[in-house]
């Protein structure tokens, strides 16, 4: 992974190359300027992948935290926390990105964003957000039906060929949302 490498400007144009369960983080981050311990996680770490320095991620998490608290009550709260995910305080332990099989592997409690949609989301829910990307109806029964079966892999790997119209070829499928976002970058500059 490239730490260190993307600016806030381009995380703000990219984000839409996201992987479904880190959009799902981002947007509710921008909607309630706020996110749970588990999104928090799973999000930060997938930003610190994706090359966010620990800089830009505070700037990014202060931008919304501070729409609903004080520049001092973020400062008192929260910075030690993202700076524990990057490994700078504390036990500076390098956590690194989750892979899909420890999200996929979460629990996800009622009320909770984070996990793996096509694994943790009910149908409905997920057909509606499928949709609010274009993917077609088609497609949609396609994702469900590999959702069915337990090939969560698969259907975001559909997702993301029907999302960005490519192909990524019939023996690879995602098993990591940060190669998912890599992926995604490439399909739109091609
Ligand atoms: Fe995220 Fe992986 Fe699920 Fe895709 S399969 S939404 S990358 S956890």
């Amino acid at each position: 992974f490239n730490f260190g490498k993307l600016e806030l400007e381009q995380l703000r144009e990219k984000w839409k190359n996201f992987p479904l369960c880190m959009k799902i983080q981002y947007e509710n981050l921008q909607k309630n300027h706020h996110l749970k311990h588990f999104s928090r996680f799973q999000l930060g770490l997938f930003l610190k992948g994706i090359g966010l320095s620990l800089t830009n991620a505070l700037e990014l998490w202060k931008s919304e935290f501070i729409k609903i608290m004080s520049e001092e009550q973020f400062i008192k709260e929260h910075v030690y926390y993202f700076k524990h995910l990057y490994g700078v305080v504390g036990a500076k332990i390098n956590y690194r990105p989750y892979n899909c099989e420890k999200i996929q592997s979460q629990g996800v409690g009622h009320g909770q964003i984070h996990g793996c949609p096509f694994k943790h989301s009910d149908n409905h829910m997920l057909a509606a957000r499928l949709a609010k990307d274009s993917v077609s109806n088609d497609e949609i029964e396609f994702i469900l039906a590999l959702k069915k079966e337990k090939d969560y892999n698969k259907a975001c790997t559909r997702y993301l060929e029907c999302v960005h119209s490519c192909q990524i070829g019939e023996d690879t499928v995602i098993n990591h949302p940060n190669d998912y976002f890599e992926k995604a970058c490439q399909a739109d500059v091609v």
